[in-house]
């Protein structure tokens, strides 16, 4: 039997998410400023092998699912390998279970051999169905492009597929209730997410956030939304649309946290290992792996890191300071 990875809290960390790249070809206003970050060197990035390698040492740590993400994971020319391998590991549980958080530029090229590689399914992120909008919120008219990968994921068997909408006053605001349709349309669940202090030019603003009951209010005035079972890990607060199989989901990561059930560790596409979003501190597994590190090492090393995982991320404290590493380099 597998260890198991738990936290001074009883969490039990279960999900990995690693970074592929911190590299994007869109430019969305929450996530990057328009010249792009200061890149991580090549030769600093985790190479397919270290990947396969930390997800095996986790998988005997009682981590069962990775999720894929970035910046735009699918821009690392091995994603598909990445995948293959990752989905080959074996856990305490049968299989690892590997899904991944993409904009979906370039999927559909894909989304075949993804499929044919293991992934199980993608999360797809659509802020608004309007092109102009979308041009000027990613600094790139890509819509179509975006739409033609989840026209793909459709046509696949990538299920469930999830579509993730950050929530912008002034910017998407008018859109949710056509989001929603549009989800429903193509057999997708979407998520709103409350935008997080998480952006590059640290421009976030509490007041501006539309929140998570403000989401839902707007809503309700056009559908009747009735909440879903248990959450357990989910960070999303589900509710059926309309008493149909469609549901609509509200990660309130700002206003209604849940770091309570977070069973979530990161690493970053240059090797770090990170037990929060939020976290000031990182774990330098790329260090251990290239200096000879064993597997027992690597091990105590994320043992030691979730042994100091904090109790909360504090968002909403008088004491909280934005991580120094945008989203797009931490993973999102
Ligand atoms: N490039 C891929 C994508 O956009 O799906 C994967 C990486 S992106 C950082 C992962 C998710 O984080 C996306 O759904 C994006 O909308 C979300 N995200 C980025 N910055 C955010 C922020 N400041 N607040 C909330 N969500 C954010
Ligand atoms: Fe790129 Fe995703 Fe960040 Fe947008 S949210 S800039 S698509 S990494």
């Amino acid at each position: 039997m597998s260890e198991r990875l738990v936290d001074r809290f009883g969490r039990v960390h279960r999900d990995l998410r690693i970074s592929l790249t911190d590299k994007c070809n869109l430019r969305c206003t929450y996530c990057m400023p328009a010249e792009g970050v200061p890149w991580i060197a090549k030769q600093n990035l985790l190479t397919t092998d270290e990947i396969e390698r930390v997800g095996r040492v986790l998988a005997g740590l009682g981590i069962n699912e990775v999720r894929l993400t970035g910046g735009e994971p699918l821009l690392r020319p091995d994603a598909v390998s990445v995948v293959r391998r990752l989905a080959a590991l074996r856990t305490g549980e049968g299989r690892m279970r590997v899904s991944m958080t993409t904009n979906a530029l370039g999927l559909a090229a894909v989304t075949d051999n993804l499929v044919e590689a293991g992934l199980e399914r993608v999360n797809i992120s659509i802020d608004t169905l309007n092109p102009e909008r979308f041009h000027a919120l990613t600094r790139r008219d890509r819509l179509d492009d975006v739409l033609e990968g989840i026209r793909a994921v459709q046509r696949s068997d990538l299920r469930p597929l999830k579509l993730n909408t950050v929530a912008m006053r002034g910017v998407n605001d008018d859109e949710f209730v056509d989001l929603v349709r549009f989800a429903r349309e193509h057999d997708a669940q979407l998520r709103f997410i409350e935008q997080m202090p998480l952006d590059a030019g640290h421009t976030w603003s509490r007041v501006e956030m539309v929140d998570g009951q403000e989401i839902l209010d707007r809503l309700s005035e056009e559908f009747t939304l009735e909440p879903v079972g248990e959450r357990g890990s989910d960070p999303a607060e589900v509710f059926r649309v309309d008493g149909g199989s469609t549901t609509v989901g509200v990660i309130a990561s700002v206003t209604a946290p849940f770091c309570g059930s977070c069973d979530r560790v990161r690493i970053t596409a240059d090797g770090q290992l990170r037990n929060c979003l939020f976290a000031h501190d990182e774990s330098d597994l790329l260090g251990l792996l290239r200096s000879g590190g064993s597997d027992a090492d690597l091990a105590a090393m994320v043992r030691r890191s979730i042994g100091e995982k904090r109790a909360a991320h504090g968002i909403d404290g008088p004491d909280f300071l934005q991580p120094d590493r945008p989203m797009s380099a931490i993973g999102g």
